[in-house]
């Protein structure tokens, strides 16, 4: 088991030094911004919307290598997918970052994003790495307000 945490502590670390998509949207069809006053990360996170699915998602922001791991990863997997993908994707990644029992679907979903999974052992991590998912989630609700995980 050393060795797969190895692989995950990897995977985290190179996201979060060089974090995909890290880019602002000039004119994104949705944003919203994030914070986690428990660890300072802030995250705003772009969305453009085409013909029903995520064409594109950026984020920009600054905080720990998990929340930032965590948004980079997100906006991964989730260019291309439905708004309602994206929700049952977040649902499914807050089972496995809270240690709610997956299954098999919900793993083959997340795929990589099963690197997480080791986050639900750090309760307050938890929050780092849902952050980016809660400000997605405002985001594709049109929500006005920044959003925190307090
Ligand atoms: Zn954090």
């Amino acid at each position: 088991m050393a060795d797969l945490r190895d692989l995950y502590q990897e995977v985290i670390l190179d996201h979060s030094r060089r974090p995909r998509n890290f880019q602002t949207l000039e004119a994104p069809d949705r944003v919203a911004e994030g914070f986690n006053p428990l660890c300072g990360d802030r995250v705003t996170v772009f969305i453009a919307l085409e013909a029903g699915r995520l064409r594109e998602v950026r984020f920009r922001g600054s905080g720990c290598a998990i929340s930032t791991a965590s948004a980079s990863m997100m906006t991964e997997k989730l260019q291309g997918k439905t708004p309602d993908e994206a929700l049952r994707l977040f649902q499914e990644f807050h089972d496995l970052v809270t240690g709610k029992e997956t299954g098999t679907k919900a793993a083959e979903d997340l795929g990589k994003l099963g690197v997480f999974s080791g986050v639900c052992a750090f309760p307050i991590r938890v929050k780092c790495a849902t952050l980016p998912w809660h400000t997605l989630k405002a985001a594709l609700e049109g929500a006005r307000q920044q959003v925190s995980t307090e």
